[in-house]
């Protein structure tokens, strides 16, 4: 098989830190990775030709040229760093874990362990994370209230206008949207509060991703939650977790439910099922980024392959993203790119939190963002997107730890960063 490129990866089984291959076979582009105690694993990561592959590399700032070949170049872009230490690039964007409750007991949840004890940080404590947060990543850091569910925390909208307080302006909830389906004033609460953006999760428009995701139908107490966060003014972007054979088919529909509802809903983004936290143990099927890309072309119209392009700021294979207006017929018209504009060393990071401000903050624009995040799990990790993350967590420690390593777990819920928060 012809190799790609070098890395470093985790044994999903011990964690162990190991070498690691991406190599183009047939049918895509694998990661390949050998543990001394647990033996060899290939992942699919990627599903397009090597040429396909370089070229999305290229244009998201690596082209083959930068690709490490040999153990002296990988090491010389890793200077040292490891999955545990924080010396990655400065967020876009990070996540406050408010609360490991739920009012939902999932099947499959990313961020929960069955094994976790409560955690829920005081406001005080919360306070002293954000205004280091904000010391550390700039003045227009945006910030995203993750759980568990943050709604069930009685003192969310405090919590809300504290950090407003502090100075952050676009702040997203990450929410099921149970409780925001439930009342108009709750949700025109949390938009007085501070929040911006509801950040909901949406994983159809049919009862049967939400069996599979929730464990129990949920279409309509979702679409109220959109009507509710439309009356109380807030922004919402539906975010998918997309498993293939389940919910695939209906990224057409979800579009089409987004334009419908423009301009409360300011994007839709797709994150295919990756395994940690708490997933099904008989299913590990995999959907990666150009095959999402296919199916979104290929479920709309108005949707063409060329309009998806990597972001600037984080590793290319973590993201795609498109931008659209909708007209009044509901058509999408493509916009130029404004996620993969190339931009000026030591500005990045305030020039994607300005297209993220612009594009997800409650606004009449009729644009509409189309994209995703492929999360990494312990089979397919790479210390090399790691180290460019743009989406990580607050520590109760106060480091900020890119996502996918936080909540990294091995098949038998061993963790790098035990704790949730
Ligand atoms: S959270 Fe994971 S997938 Fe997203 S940017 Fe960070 S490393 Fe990449
Ligand atoms: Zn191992």
């Amino acid at each position: 098989m012809n190799l790609i490129c070098k890395t470093r990866s985790v044994c999903p089984v011990c964690l162990r830190e190991l070498p690691a291959e991406l190599t183009e076979h047939p049918d895509g582009i694998y990661m390949e990775k050998v543990c001394a105690d647990h033996g060899r694993f290939e992942t699919l990561i990627w599903q397009d030709d090597g040429a396909g592959f370089l070229q999305w590399m290229t244009r998201g700032g690596c082209p083959p040229e930068t690709l490490p070949l040999t153990e002296e170049q990988l090491e010389a872009q890793l200077s040292g760093a490891g999955f545990t230490c924080d010396a990655c690039q400065s967020p876009s964007s990070a996540a406050l874990m408010t609360t490991n409750r739920c009012n939902m007991n999932c099947p499959v949840c990313f961020t929960r362990d069955r094994q976790e004890a409560l955690h829920e940080p005081s406001l005080e404590e919360c306070e002293s994370l954000l205004r280091n947060y904000r010391e550390r990543a700039g003045d227009d850091a945006l910030l995203e209230f993750c759980g568990g569910e943050p709604t069930v925390r009685e003192d969310l909208p405090a919590l809300a206008q504290l950090a407003r307080n502090i100075g952050f302006d676009y702040i997203q909830l990450n929410t099921n949207g149970i409780r925001l389906s439930e009342s108009v004033s709750y949700c025109s609460q949390l938009r007085e509060a501070g929040i911006t953006t509801v950040y909901l999760g949406f994983d159809g428009v049919t009862d049967h991703p939400y069996q599979i995701k929730y464990g129990r139908s949920l279409l309509e107490e979702k679409k109220r939650a959109v009507d509710n966060c439309e009356a109380a003014g807030l922004a919402v972007v539906l975010v998918v977790c997309v498993i293939p054979g389940e919910n695939d088919g209906e990224l057409g529909e979800i579009i089409r439910y987004a334009k419908a509802n423009v301009p409360t809903v300011k994007g839709v983004y797709l994150q295919p099922i990756s395994y940690f936290g708490i997933y099904p143990e008989d299913i590990r099927k995999r959907i990666t980024i150009p095959e999402l890309i296919r199916r979104l072309a290929d479920q709309c119209g108005d949707i063409s392959e060329g309009d998806f392009g990597p972001c600037s700021y984080e590793h290319p294979q973590c993201s795609f993203n498109a931008c659209y207006l909708v007209d009044r017929e509901g058509t999408l018209w493509s916009l130029s790119e404004p996620f993969s504009s190339r931009c000026v060393e030591g500005q990045c990071a305030g020039r994607i939190r300005k297209v993220l401000r612009n594009t997800w903050m409650p606004s009449r624009t009729r644009m509409l963002t189309i994209g995703g995040m492929a999360f990494q799990d312990a089979w397919n990790i790479d210390l090399l997107r790691v180290r460019r993350c743009s989406i990580q967590v607050i520590q109760k420690d106060g480091r900020l730890i890119p996502l996918c390593s936080k909540y990294l777990s091995s098949c038998g819920g061993g963790k790098l960063f035990p704790g949730i928060g």
